[in-house]
């Protein structure tokens, strides 16, 4: 069989969650035994999301081999149980600066070099490239934006060119549109979606299956109507209801046969009956809790959901996996105080410390994990989480009163957060930063290694600063165990109080591995932990 190309775009709004449809399109082929992957085309000039405020584009997503990503390679991941790396996602600036550079180097011999066809033809061929590896029946291509943007417009113009160069069964279209509600009429609209399709087909690209986000159900005459005014077959305009969870979406999916209709579509000829088996009793799970914990996740983005998007999921898996129903309370660290500390904590299960950069929100985490230590709370941090965990132990263990990490206070007499050597030789913002799975070594007789019952792990990291090893020594006579270290390079990557109940921070990204059907082992003891807690055995 040969490689076969989906290409997915999105009308109307943005905010549609084409994401989550081109997962569990994905989802239902691998359920059928096929190996797919995703990829997400971005149409913006950075070259990777790894220099964006999650304020501007939620979670940056890292992936094995330390690529910066959109939060959707996390969707896909945790659907597809799959990794994802650098080439699953690539945006304008990536194209253009791979054009340019090669302008530079004097490759187009002179030559006017043009939107179309060299930036188009470097869309094209990074369209193409996981599927040349020969690892994957089926490529999904998600297109960033909403039709009709500027931006987008050299990508669909690469989708036009592919679909025509490729054989008739080897691609096929989706467009996922809006149909609104509005309620003074009762009435379903299809209008934005007409002039949506009209829209994409005024660029050349003809969808084959119409996927409808809605509130309300479409009626056969509605899916008629969207049919045959956007000229697609009867049958092949779907609905996606507003789901429970986003994990429902692939069932949901398979209920409108959307897997069907494209296997048809594009001549794969006999597949199994899907196995979702593993899925399904997760959702079974997720929807019947038997306990409930509440936990704060203390951070500075907590406004912006999308921020701690890995963070949140993690907490779903790990819920699921306990029986138990997680109630995550964001707490804005940035608004922590001594005044409201016991207010706002005293009712937690367990205390999460997120990931962040920068000096805002600091001392607020900083109570919050004294507040934890102090009274036996169990206490989770990732990252600046671990980080602060650390200095908090400085201070308020060791007397340094005035110890920091060196990211907010270069002068600091203490610095026992800090830059490496060979990080503080790199200068340039987005090329500084540690990134990517790294090997971990546990010690024997630690909580993390009864955590992960394994001597060696690897997880995904996204930092500049490390642990001050010439703390160590020090830190480990006051209680404090460096329970995981790089076996390479020797730098701390997890911490613990072994004479607490439950207190464990962590350099890397545990977050970013977790799925539904694997749930993140630390996750899964935290929660763990903190229904002892609110059972009173802690
Ligand atoms: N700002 C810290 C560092 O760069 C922590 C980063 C993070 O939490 N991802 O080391």
């Amino acid at each position: 069989m040969n490689t076969k190309y989906i290409f997915i775009s999105g009308g109307v709004a943005s905010s549609l969650g084409k994401g989550i449809i081109a997962a569990s399109l994905a989802k239902l082929l691998q359920a059928r035994g096929l190996r797919v992957t995703i990829q997400k085309f971005d149409p913006y000039l950075n070259i990777d999301p790894g220099t964006l405020n999650p304020y501007e584009h939620g979670e940056c997503y890292v992936t094995e081999d330390g690529a910066e990503t959109d939060l959707d390679l996390g969707h896909y991941e945790r659907f597809l149980g799959v990794y994802t790396s650098q080439a699953n996602n690539v945006t304008t600036g990536r194209i253009y600066n791979t054009v340019i550079t090669r302008e530079r180097e004097g490759a187009y011999l002179g030559k006017t070099v043009q939107i179309v066809p060299h930036i188009t033809d470097e869309i094209k061929r990074r369209m193409l490239l996981l599927g040349e590896t020969g690892q994957y029946d089926v490529i999904i291509t998600e297109i960033g934006g909403t039709v009709g943007d500027i931006e987008s417009q050299p990508f669909i113009e690469a989708v036009r060119q592919l679909r025509w160069e490729l054989p008739e069964k080897d691609s096929l279209s989706i467009h996922l549109t809006l149909i609104p509600y509005l309620s003074a009429a009762k009435e379903l609209k299809t209008k934005p979606t007409q002039h949506s399709v009209h829209e994409l087909e005024s660029l050349g690209v003809h969808p084959d299956i119409i996927v409808c986000r809605t509130e309300k159900e479409l009626s056969p005459e509605i899916r008629h109507k969207i049919a045959l005014f956007c000229n697609v077959k009867p049958g092949h305009v779907i609905q996606s209801i507003d789901a429970w969870t986003i994990y429902q979406v692939p069932l949901n999916m398979e209920a409108e046969k959307l897997d069907r209709m494209v296997a048809e579509r594009l001549g794969i000829e006999w597949l199994p009956e899907p196995h979702l088996e593993p899925l399904k009793d997760f959702l079974f799970h997720l929807k019947n809790p038997e306990k409930e914990v509440d936990i704060a996740l203390v951070g500075k983005y907590v406004e912006l959901q999308d921020a701690y998007k890995s963070i949140l999921e993690s907490f779903v898996h790990a819920g699921a996996a306990c029986r138990c129903r997680v109630k995550v309370h964001s707490i804005h660290s940035e608004y922590l105080n001594a005044e409201n500390l016991v207010e706002k904590l005293s009712p937690m299960d367990g205390i999460l410390v997120a990931p962040g950069f920068g000096e805002r929100g600091l001392e607020g985490k900083v109570l919050a994990i004294r507040y934890a230590r102090e009274n036996g709370i169990p206490f989770f941090g990732i990252c600046l989480g671990m980080q602060m965990a650390v200095v908090e132990f400085a201070r308020n263990v060791l007397g340094y009163t005035d110890s920091a990490s060196t990211e907010v206070n270069p002068d600091t007499p203490h610095p026992v957060i800090d830059m490496m050597e060979e990080q503080k030789k790199i200068t340039v913002k987005g090329g500084t930063m540690r990134l990517g799975a790294y090997k971990c070594r546990l010690a024997k007789d630690s909580l993390a290694y009864r955590i992960y019952g394994a001597e060696e792990i690897s997880e995904r990291h996204r930092h500049r600063y490390e642990f001050n090893n010439a703390y160590l020594e020090e830190m480990k006579r006051a209680g404090l165990s460096a329970s995981g270290t790089n076996p390479d390079t020797g730098l701390v990557e997890i911490i613990e109080l072994p004479s607490h109940p439950f207190f464990i921070g962590v350099q890397f990204h545990p977050e970013y591995k977790s799925t539904p059907e694997k749930p993140q082992p630390i996750f899964v003891n935290f929660i763990k932990a903190a229904i002892r807690k609110r059972e009173g055995k802690a």
